[in-house]
């Protein structure tokens, strides 16, 4: 693959780009997410960028899809009271950017819970 068709993602696997990287396992990796929208706001990544969506996800790898899942639930238990929200964009229309399968991992941290009825806010 040419270098510039590589996600913004995968250079960062790489070390090409900094990040505050969190977990690093042999397939996932997660870090913080640049613009948080939340007080914890991270982004859990499988390190192949095969997957474009959770959808291709889901149907070529579901243990990879399950193991973002528990790496999220672990990360939710260090960084806030071990409850989150999991968020996969699917499409430019839900506001995916990156086409680079990813979980955005929301939690209130230490500064306070997330509000019911905030999904989907425009
Ligand atoms: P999405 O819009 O669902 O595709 O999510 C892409 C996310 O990647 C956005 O929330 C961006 O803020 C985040 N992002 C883009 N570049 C970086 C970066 N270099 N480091 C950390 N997060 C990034």
């Amino acid at each position: 693959m040419a270098e510039d068709e590589r996600s913004i993602f995968t250079r960062i696997i790489a070390g090409e780009i900094p990040a505050d990287v969190v977990f690093d396992g042999e397939r996932v990796i997660a870090f913080r997410d640049i613009n948080p929208q939340a007080p914890v706001h991270l982004l859990v990544v499988p390190k192949t960028e095969k997957y474009r969506n959770v959808t291709e996800l889901a149907a070529g790898d579901p243990e990879l899809l399950a193991e973002i899942v528990s790496v999220a639930q672990r990360l939710a238990d260090e960084q806030t009271n071990g409850e989150y929200r999991l968020i996969f964009n699917t499409g430019a229309s839900s506001g995916q950017t990156v086409f680079h399968v990813h979980a955005h991992l929301l939690g209130g941290g230490t500064d306070g819970a997330l509000s019911e009825g905030t999904l989907g806010k425009l």
